[in-house]
């Protein structure tokens, strides 16, 4: 049993907020457990430094960064570090093949992220913000991107490993993503060693566990939501 009563397949509990931020074209509250992200989005506008620029098709840039209190215990050293260039660089990089990129020629469209409590999985949860931050702001997508990581700890597979179950000592925790009209994997990347076949239930698990919450981002969206 795991510490919070979930089953092994089970994610924790999801409330989306969508345009949370008056100022941004579009922005997302996605909460998951005690995991809780604010997106928000700018653009399409001009690209500066101009040398970004691409002529045929847009650019996207993303910043992700943890809040000084959003982590148990001591507070964390404000501003961004290696960790959080590494997030915006594979965050970027999960939502882009979600983007009609051509439509947006010499311009450039930025998604910031801030992690305002952290309970593991953040770069997932800020990748479900984003991508419905961007579909808020009228962003054109072929669809939105789902993100949770699954993995393994105490022995079993799990989906949604809190910072618990990651602190175990045989944890593997695997975060995946995927483009939800199509199934496919825009993110994958794994912590921990695992075998084949045990990769191959972990990314089942994780992708099954997308497509739930997939449907739950496409309902947020479909009833103009502000709450769920
Ligand atoms: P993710 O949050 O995507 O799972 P990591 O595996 O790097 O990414 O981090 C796991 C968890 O470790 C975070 O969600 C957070 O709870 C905790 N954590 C990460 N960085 C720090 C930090 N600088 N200080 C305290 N806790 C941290």
């Amino acid at each position: 049993m795991r510490s919070d009563k979930r089953a092994d397949d089970e994610f924790r509990p999801v409330k989306i907020e969508l345009n949370v931020v008056k100022s941004a074209l579009g922005s997302c509250y996605f909460e998951m457990g005690k995991t809780a992200v604010i997106a928000a989005t700018y653009g399409p506008q001009d690209v500066k430094p101009k040398h970004l620029e691409k002529s045929d098709r847009g650019v996207l840039a993303c910043n992700y960064n943890m809040l000084p209190f959003s982590v148990a215990g001591d507070r964390k050293r404000p501003g961004y570090d290696r960790r959080s260039v590494e997030i915006s660089k594979v965050v970027r990089e999960s939502l882009e093949p979600a983007i009609f990129m051509e439509e947006y020629p010499k311009c450039i469209i930025r998604v910031d992220m801030q992690i305002l409590q952290a309970d593991a999985g953040t770069r997932v949860v800020a990748i479900n913000a984003a991508s419905l931050a961007l579909a808020c702001a009228g962003i054109s997508m072929r669809g939105l991107v789902s993100a949770v990581s699954a993995g393994r700890a105490n022995g079993k597979i799990l989906v949604d490993l809190t910072k618990e179950e990651e602190d175990a000592p045989d944890a593997i925790d695997v975060p995946v993503a995927i483009l939800t009209k199509t199934g496919e994997i825009t993110l994958l990347q794994m912590d921990g060693i695992a075998s084949v076949d045990e990769m191959k239930k972990i990314v089942k698990q994780a992708t099954v566990a997308c497509e739930k919450l997939g449907l739950m981002q496409a309902e947020a969206l479909k009833n103009g939501i502000h709450s769920i």
